[in-house]
């Protein structure tokens, strides 16, 4: 563990702590990550005493001149080289019941580690010169650590009543460490957990996708089930679990379903919108439900609806509304494009069409698609990624002939306005749309030239009459 605590910054605090006359102590999360061989470069400073003037002195040594002081709250930051170090003074909490923000005092050691939310996270290493590198566990944190389970320092209904928003900690903690939580804790979450909703969505939604970046979310998402949290914070995923059964005929439960493809999309890849598209992909299923007679369960239209509620679920959650929240929406809309191709003859004129509506992230919907099999059955598995493959190498060669992905129609809106001297109106969209489609379908090719003799023969139907040939046409014309 000294090996950690070598470098110069340690040096420096520990030499102004012996000057001061004060206790200094490397406190919380660096010190588990350090135990757990996870080291990090955020490292949070105890001083027994005012917490600013010890960062000022830190400061001055190392010549650091990115430090910001917050007075009101006793703390400081600096950064020096790749470190980010918070100072603060050793304290005391209380709580009322209505509200996050305690009433601070100064405190010992012992008081700062009790206001801790898990053992884990209130261990302290001592940095004067009598105790540097010397372990302060006064809650068995380390053991803890080592037998991965979150706990906390205090009765949990003490903790959590204090601050709710540590029963999102815990199951975040839960779920990116691969950590059990302790009974008693976990008992206590399933108490407490309508108190959730004193927790800003802010601060709620940090500590989600902290947990959908670990490496199996759905423990996450699976703990904030059994423990009744998910009902107040995403009751619309509330709503995915459960099977009904009509004459014996049951569908699956789609919560399960969910998570599963959420764990084999995390095996391929850390991108957090995809993700989050895998979470929601079958949101619109629970509201589009139905028992059809002959058929059983149907969920018609699921991704339509569900891509319309994604604004909505964002803008409650506070996730960015821009072009990741349009990402998402997208996924969801075209999660069954690549399925539907799969089971049919893939016609040229389905996969320019799909490589048309998806651009760019054709291949994150493809891998998408290839989470969403979840069939316990090897065959059918083994025969769906088999489609998929073919669907993948359609893809390929339609898009090496046609260039879809990125597809910039090759005769513009400004080109038939000028060519029937119109100004925008409603049958510049008939031709642009007349166009596009005739190359979707594969009538003309992705080509300046054949889309201008479309266009041309397309105003002509309308009744438009020319008047003015792109010079560039007439010149292909004439090599003709
Ligand atoms: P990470 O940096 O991975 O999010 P962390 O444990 O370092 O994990 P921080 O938010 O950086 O989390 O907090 C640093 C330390 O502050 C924690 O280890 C813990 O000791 C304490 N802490 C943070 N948030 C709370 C809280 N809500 N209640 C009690 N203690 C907390
Ligand atoms: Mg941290």
């Amino acid at each position: 563990m000294k090996e950690y605590l070598k470098s110069n910054i340690f040096r420096v605090i520990s030499d102004v702590a012996e000057i001061e006359g004060v206790d200094a102590y490397v406190i919380g999360g660096f010190v588990r990550d350090i135990l757990l061989n996870r080291p990090s470069k955020d490292i949070d400073i105890v001083v027994v005493g005012s917490g600013v003037d010890f960062a000022r002195k830190v400061a001055q040594r190392l010549r650091a001149r990115k430090v910001t002081y917050f007075k009101n709250f006793g703390t400081a930051q600096l950064k020096h080289n790749e470190w980010d170090i918070e100072f603060v003074g050793a304290r005391k909490e209380s709580y009322r019941l209505d509200s996050r923000k305690p009433i601070v005092e100064n405190g010992s050691l012992e008081d700062d580690q009790k206001r801790r939310d898990f053992t884990i996270n209130a261990l302290a290493i001592g940095l004067n010169k009598r105790n540097f590198g010397e372990l302060i566990d006064p809650f068995n944190g380390l053991q803890d650590l080592k037998s991965k389970t979150i706990r906390t320092p205090l009765d949990p209904a003490t903790t959590f009543s204090d601050d709710p928003l540590r029963m999102l900690r815990a199951i975040r903690f839960a779920t990116q460490l691969n950590f059990d939580i302790e009974l008693k804790t976990l008992d206590a979450i399933r108490e407490m957990s309508s108190r959730i909703t004193i927790v800003s969505i802010e601060r709620v939604v940090d500590e989600i996708n902290k947990m959908m970046a670990s490496p199996r979310p759905s423990v996450g998402w699976l703990l904030l089930e059994q423990t009744g949290l998910l009902q107040h914070i995403f009751p619309e995923l509330a709503a995915m679990k459960g099977v009904e059964s009509r004459n014996g005929v049951s569908h699956k439960d789609n919560f399960y379903h969910t998570l599963e493809v959420l764990d084999n999309l995390s095996q391929k890849t850390d991108n957090l919108w995809l993700r989050w598209a895998a979470l929601l992909h079958d949101i619109g299923k629970p509201k589009t439900k139905r028992f059809v007679a002959g058929q059983g369960w149907t969920f018609h239209g699921h991704e339509f609806l569900g891509a319309k509620m994604i604004p909505e679920i964002f803008r409650k959650l506070k996730l960015p509304l821009n072009d990741k929240m349009k990402y998402v929406q997208k996924m969801v809309l075209l999660h069954l494009r690549p399925i539907v191709l799969s089971q049919e003859v893939v016609t040229d004129s389905a996969v320019r069409r799909l490589l048309f509506d998806a651009g760019d992230d054709i291949d994150d919907l493809m891998m998408l698609c290839e989470a969403d099999i979840t069939s316990k059955n090897d065959s059918t598995v083994r025969k769906h990624l088999a489609n998929f493959r073919i669907v993948r190498k359609k893809l390929k060669e339609v898009e090496e002939k046609d260039s879809i992905r990125n597809f910039q129609p090759p005769v513009t809106g400004e080109m038939i306005m000028e060519a029937f001297n119109l100004k925008p109106c409603r049958e510049v969209g008939i031709i642009k749309n007349r166009i596009k489609d005739a190359i979707l379908d594969g009538e003309i090719r992705n080509d300046f030239f054949e889309a201008y003799t479309l266009m041309l023969n397309a105003g002509k139907e309308l009744g438009l009459s020319v008047v003015n040939i792109d010079p560039q046409y007439i010149s292909m014309t004439n090599k003709c």
